[in-house]
């Protein structure tokens, strides 16, 4: 078959998340294209014809919030419903639905790993009804493994700021800050937008839930700022001790605006821990895109002791993730603890 030809044939792309599909961006043909073919030409079948989905290979491992590009060919495939499914509590459940293009043929690039806010699904496939004319069809399973990946860019959603991994450049400051529409206390009270958005709307929620009003108290801190917290807290508690509740200087996530720290109204942050709204926060932070940074009993992997008042923006997709398995940063990234970086200079 003509590389053209096929490349029509492959044309249009569909994603799980969008609400309307494109049928207009052009994709790179997968491997498994050409191994595909049609049993029946274009047309109307007979009664009873077997019908099957080609394609959609089962076992895949990849990067999280990465599309996946796979060939899919129903025969017959004229005006037929494909269905993409997830596996939900044991049962099969449709997370999208598209009219199949005239020839059967599709390069489905789906973002396979985007779907935590519903659910922790690794199980999915794809099924095409019946009609009169023809039994229904299904795919073969894809289970996917997702792994995801620490960014070293401070600028980045998945940016992984331990006692071990610095932020650099070590006098990085973000481009854009905001203050957060919700009750703020002292003089670091700035996020990067997208973070100070989504932590308005959470004081909004806690509220509404517990009647606690929650108080930024601490969002970007410099470098500079960090280095004489450290210095100071150093000098009262020892250098060793300071650095299980402290970061030095360029090992602060502060430093991204990505990170808050947060108390109810009238509690000192550091004993946030325990309150109505910190226990809200803990099970709802997630779907705001924030987590509990440093959770009670994670020293071993994070380094730092519990800090229910410390949040991270990590997004929604990892956030719901994060909060599905109940792994730290660390673990979902896959790296090494950052307790070593305690000892270092
Ligand atoms: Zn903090």
């Amino acid at each position: 078959m003509p590389a053209a030809l096929l490349r029509r044939r492959w044309r249009a792309l569909v994603t799980a998340t969008a609400v309307a599909v494109s049928l207009t961006v052009p994709v790179a043909v997968p491997a498994t294209a050409a191994a595909l073919s049609l049993p029946y030409p274009p047309g109307p079948t007979p009664p009873g014809a077997h019908t099957g989905v080609v394609g959609w290979s089962p076992l895949e491992e990849t990067t999280a919030g990465t599309d996946w590009s796979d060939g899919v060919a129903i025969a017959p495939g004229e005006g037929r419903t494909l269905e993409l499914q997830q596996e939900v509590d044991g049962r099969w459940v449709t997370r999208w639905t598209t009219t199949m293009p005239d020839d059967g043929t599709y390069s489905a690039a789906i973002e396979l790993t985007r779907h935590w806010r519903q659910a922790p699904v690794t199980r999915w496939r794809l099924f095409a009804p019946g009609t009169a004319q023809v039994a229904p069809a299904v795919s073969g399973v894809k289970v996917v493994r997702t792994t995801w990946e620490a960014s070293t860019d401070p600028r980045d959603l998945t940016v992984l700021v331990t006692k071990d991994r610095g932020v650099t450049p070590r006098d990085f400051v973000p481009g854009r800050l905001a203050a957060p529409d919700m009750a703020v206390q002292g003089t670091w009270v700035e996020l990067r937008p997208a973070a100070a958005d989504a932590l308005a709307e959470l004081a909004e929620a806690a509220e509404e839930a517990t009647g606690k009003r929650l108080v930024l108290v601490s969002g970007f801190r410099p470098a500079g700022y960090q280095e004489r917290l450290f210095e100071r807290y150093a000098s009262r508690h020892g250098a060793e001790a300071a650095s299980r509740f402290s970061a030095r200087s360029g090992h602060s996530e502060h430093q991204t605006g990505l990170a808050a720290d947060v108390t109810q109204a009238g509690v000192p942050f550091t004993e946030f821990g325990g309150t109505p709204a910190s226990d809200w926060v803990a099970e709802h932070a997630w779907r705001y895109g924030y987590v509990v940074r440093y959770p009670d009993g994670g020293e071993e992997i994070t380094g730092y002791r519990g800090e229910p008042w410390h949040l991270r923006y990590v997004g929604e997709d990892l956030a719901a993730y994060l909060h599905h398995s109940g792994e730290t940063l660390e673990e979902a990234f896959g790296v090494d603890p950052g307790v070593e970086g305690a000892q270092r200079p």
